[in-house]
């Protein structure tokens, strides 16, 4: 009924994580997208996709093949980022060995079972002839793993209407995660012998004092009402550096923060709720010198259920699996926060496994042709 040919995209799956992929910004030695995109390019273009390569930096290549529609239907792109993380720990990461219904390796769960899948949705929809009005993408997209450069660059070129991310969701559907910001903190003391406490200003008991007040805001945090998806926001101190010798007051104390944001939040509030417990720690320390330094943000995102697509693919879903999808959400980062951004009617779908970032990572297979299914499901519904 879909036409999904599953040793196709077992083939292809396994073809992807043979493919080292790592992401060079994140591992030394990663070699980039450019295998990789010359591999999908090249299947793309033997499907009879229009194919299209684009190259933000160089060796960072995303490539796209559109199912070209008849015309006037809404667009789709169905995204998978095929970068990985590194692979230290694992014994045979770009093995792409088949057992049990499981492919293992590198990438096998995030996300290269899923690109399989939107190839095998692409296929099928080619084989059995469908013309759709509107047109499918598929977008194979590079550095999702790190600065996410493959997304930011596509949603700047293509035009959309609605695209389903293909992260890994247990054939569920994933209308919410979480965002976050990254800010570092900066003590300032004064250097002094330690033999000389009138002339020297400890930035180190200053920054624990500072961070006693961090830690009753992250508490504040764990008890503020959850979003019903992702739950409640948090904050950790994830790095700490202050001092230089045992013997001399420490100059500067930097304390790295990341602060978890839910649906609704902005990066504006998180920070000058920060500025807010600076300023208490001020008034109870006059000679505490502090400022605070946006680094990064990433939005959360949240779409809802009823929207047109979350409908057609909870649709899909349910045939494709023999029985409903739950709605969920998920709580790291995605590259729908990108695309929901830019205006683009996002949902976030893929296939069961394990492992993602693990030294054992595994992607069940039966659930990759049950997200292929779904995908050409909800292309006809969706692109009708
Ligand atoms: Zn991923």
């Amino acid at each position: 009924m879909t036409g999904i040919d599953r040793e196709f995209i077992e083939q292809v799956a396994a073809d992807l994580v043979r493919i080292n992929s790592v992401n060079p910004t994140l591992s030394e030695g990663g070699p980039g997208e450019r295998e990789i995109a010359a591999y999908t390019a090249d299947l793309m273009d033997r499907l009879g996709l229009e194919v299209g390569e684009h190259e933000p930096e160089p060796g960072r290549v995303s490539v796209t093949g559109r199912l070209r529609g008849t015309g006037g239907g809404r667009s789709l792109m169905l995204n998978a980022h095929y970068d990985t993380v590194g692979v230290e720990g694992m014994t045979d990461p770009f093995s792409g060995v088949i057992r049990d219904g499981k492919l293992y390796g590198r990438g096998a769960y995030d996300m290269k079972g899923s690109l399989a899948a939107c190839l095998g949705a692409a296929r099928a929809l080619r084989t059995l002839g469908d013309r759709l009005a509107g047109d499918v993408v598929i977008a194979a997209v590079a550095d999702e793993e790190d600065a996410s450069l493959g997304t930011r660059d596509l949603v700047e070129r293509i035009r959309v209407d609605g695209a389903i991310v293909t992260e890994p969701t247990a054939l569920d559907l994933c209308v919410a995660h979480k965002g976050f910001v990254w800010a570092e903190l900066t003590v300032r003391g004064r250097a002094a012998h330690g033999s000389k406490p009138e002339l020297g200003l400890d930035a180190n008991v200053r920054m624990a004092r500072l961070l006693a007040r961090v830690g009753t805001l992250i508490d504040e945090l764990a008890a503020r009402p959850p979003h019903p998806l992702v739950g409640p926001p948090s904050m950790h101190v994830a790095r700490l550096e202050g001092g230089s010798g045992l013997s001399t007051y420490a100059a500067e104390c930097v304390a790295a923060l990341e602060r978890r944001t839910i649906p609704g939040e902005t990066a504006e509030q998180v920070l000058q709720e920060i500025e807010t417990v600076m300023e208490e720690a001020r008034r109870a320390d006059p000679s505490l010198r502090v400022t605070l330094e946006h680094l990064l943000t990433r939005e959360p995102f949240a779409t809802s259920p009823d929207g047109p697509l979350a409908r057609a693919v909870l649709a899909a879903l349910e045939i494709a699996r023999g029985r409903p999808a739950a709605v969920v959400g998920d709580t790291p980062w995605m590259d729908a926060a990108i695309l929901a951004a830019h205006g683009v009617e996002t949902v976030v779908c893929g296939p069961a496994g394990t492992g993602a970032h693990a030294a054992e990572e595994w992607v069940d297979l039966d659930s990759v042709e049950r997200l292929a299914a779904t995908l050409v499901l909800a292309a006809r519904d969706y692109c009708a």
